[in-house]
């Protein structure tokens, strides 16, 4: 069977039901495949956790009613010994809500079938079909009767999360097919009803360190006064101990989790580090996880990705009405969404490099001296690096009395943050620049290791 659309998109995530909807929007047919009936569309092993700062961006309509678990206004980051927490308040890229994934999802999925996107649920997709080096659609399985069906389209969007079913399969220069092991978060989650009431329902905590989770970071964001959205995600890959393992040693030794009862439990993986450095190729481009768009600190990839289908229904529309979805003709996708929100998220990835290579005892230190301050902490989420002004410099200088190697790791870091950011702000106009653009990036993630 054939069938003919302007774009498809792969995945009705947040990501692909966002892109769906933007393109359906701006009048182009658009056909929606999921493998996952449509009950279950939104349903994700995740921390439920987005800011609103997104929803001001995009202009998507705030979470409301059955959406919501509980509101978030602050987080308490701990370190290694879980002493002298930095409790940061105030912070407008982290504060918002916690999500009910499913009906959040379904709404998104609604307001997309609203605009005139076509949703096929149970359609698992094999790959894209592509002729002459240029993605011309993809190939799905019939959930009734099993037989493959060709979808031809002028734009293939790959937002299938993690798994990127058609960025995998792609050979072509400008695609990342596959992605380091170091770059990934493998995660464990739980709900938990917990046996006290919390003190405070609406901070969510998160825990740093290799003892709590190596490479990575723990979590615990409150659904309410006493169920909790628990978990910790490691990267890195071989001879560590499962996120599993990790998560139940933290349960163990956590008193607030002491004695709480399971809900639900699950896995998942999630990229930390910069977007792909080419959202788009001949034909395609993706969008979401598959895109690698997701902050490196934290691993939240809900408001990235709706962020970026945004700019990418915009930058469909043209290019089609162009007649030119090359991937010069869809290359406005990756100016617009990587000189601007995936320049926060690249600086962030040395932001996270920092955080990795640091000693429990190192990190102890800073905490306790606060060589990081929570603002610091907030502006280097804005992408901003911290300034380490002068007066902050003599400042940080006297506290870090006897571990100035700590503070030049902080300094170094800083340093990187910055040109990385400079290097985006130049993300070249135009195919032509780009491996030269790629060689600066390497560069500067060369120098990016702070043992
Ligand atoms: C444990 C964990 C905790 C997280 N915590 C947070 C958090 O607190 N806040 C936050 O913002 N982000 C968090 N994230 C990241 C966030 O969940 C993702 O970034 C976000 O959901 C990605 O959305 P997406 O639409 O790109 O992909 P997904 O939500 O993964 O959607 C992909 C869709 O594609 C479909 N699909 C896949 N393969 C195929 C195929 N072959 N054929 C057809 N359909 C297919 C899937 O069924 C799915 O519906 C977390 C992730 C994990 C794993």
């Amino acid at each position: 069977m054939l069938k003919r659309v302007e774009v498809v998109v792969v995945g009705a995530g947040s990501a692909g039901c966002v892109t769906a909807h933007r393109c359906a929007e701006m009048g182009l047919k658009t056909l929606l495949l999921d493998r996952k009936p449509q009950p279950l569309v939104g349903h994700k092993v995740c921390g439920d956790e987005v800011s609103r700062s997104h929803f001001d961006a995009t202009g998507i309509e705030y979470p409301q009613g059955e959406e919501i678990a509980n509101i978030i206004t602050g987080a308490d980051v701990y370190p290694p010994s879980m002493e002298q927490e930095l409790k940061v308040r105030g912070w407008t890229e982290f504060d918002g809500w916690m999500l009910n994934r499913i009906s959040f999802g379904q709404r998104l999925l609604k307001a997309a079938v609203s605009v005139g996107v076509s949703f096929h649920p149970n359609c698992h997709v094999n790959g894209p079909v592509v002729k002459d080096g240029k993605v011309m659609g993809v190939e799905y399985r019939e959930p009734d009767t099993g037989g493959i069906t060709t979808v031809a389209a002028k734009l293939v969007v790959d937002a299938s999360g993690f798994a990127g079913v058609i960025r995998s399969k792609l050979d072509d220069p400008l695609v990342e097919k596959r992605i380091a092991k170091t770059d990934i978060a493998l995660c464990y989650r739980e709900y938990l009803r917990l046996k006290m009431p919390l003190a405070e329902p609406n901070v969510a905590r998160v825990f740093l360190g290799a003892r709590v989770a190596p490479a990575g970071y723990a979590w615990v964001f409150p659904r309410g006064v006493s169920e909790v959205n628990a978990g910790i995600g490691t990267t890195g890959g071989e001879s560590r101990g499962s996120p599993k393992s990790y998560f139940l040693k933290l349960k163990a030794e956590y008193p607030l989790l002491f004695g709480s009862q399971e809900l639900e439990g699950g896995g998942g993986a999630v990229p930390v580090r910069r977007p792909l450095m080419s959202l788009v190729a001949d034909g395609v481009a993706f969008v979401g996880d598959a895109a690698l768009q997701v902050n490196p600190i934290h691993g939240g990839g809900i408001g990235p990705g709706m962020r970026a289908g945004i700019i990418l229904g915009e930058v469909a529309k043209e290019a089609i009405a162009r007649g030119d979805v090359s991937a010069e003709g869809l290359w406005d996708y990756n100016s617009r969404f990587l000189s601007d929100y995936g320049r926060r998220l690249a600086s962030l990835e040395i932001f996270r490099r920092l955080l990795q290579d640091v000693s429990d005892d190192d990190m102890d230190f800073g905490f306790s001296r606060r060589l990081l301050e929570a603002e610091d902490l907030m502006s280097a989420n804005r992408g901003d690096a911290f300034s380490l002004g002068i007066a902050g410099k003599l400042r940080r200088v006297k506290r870090s009395s006897g571990r100035l190697g700590l503070l030049l790791k902080l300094r170094k870091a800083a340093g990187l943050m910055k040109k990385m950011n400079k290097t985006y702000l130049n993300y070249p106009a135009g195919s032509e620049g780009f491996e030269s653009w790629v060689r600066s990036v390497n560069n500067i993630l060369q120098s990016a290791h702070f043992e």
